[in-house]
C-alpha cells in the first residue's frame, strides 16, 4: 500500500516531458492564390471574404463573374 503511495508521489513529481507527441507545431505551405480550377498559386496574396487570392484575382475584379472584367485606367 504504502510502497504503490511512493510510486504515484514519485511520479507526481518528475517533471512532464519537453515536447508532447501531438503538440508539434505543423510547417504549413505558405498561403497561394485560389482562385480558379486548377488554382492559380500566385504568390504573393491577400486574405479576401473568398479566400486567399493575388492582385490580378482580388474579388473587386473577379466579380461578379457574369460581367467581363472592367478595363483598366
Ligand atoms: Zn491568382
Amino acid at each position: 500500500m504504502h510502497a504503490t503511495l511512493d510510486q504515484a508521489r514519485r511520479l507526481l513529481d518528475t517533471p512532464p516531458p519537453p515536447s508532447l507527441p501531438g503538440q508539434l507545431t505543423v510547417d504549413t505551405p505558405p498561403p497561394s492564390c485560389d482562385h480558379g480550377n486548377p488554382p492559380c498559386d500566385a504568390t504573393p496574396v491577400r486574405l479576401y471574404f473568398c479566400g486567399y487570392r493575388c492582385d490580378a484575382h482580388q474579388p473587386a475584379v473577379t466579380r461578379p463573374y457574369f460581367q467581363p472584367r472592367r478595363s483598366q485606367p
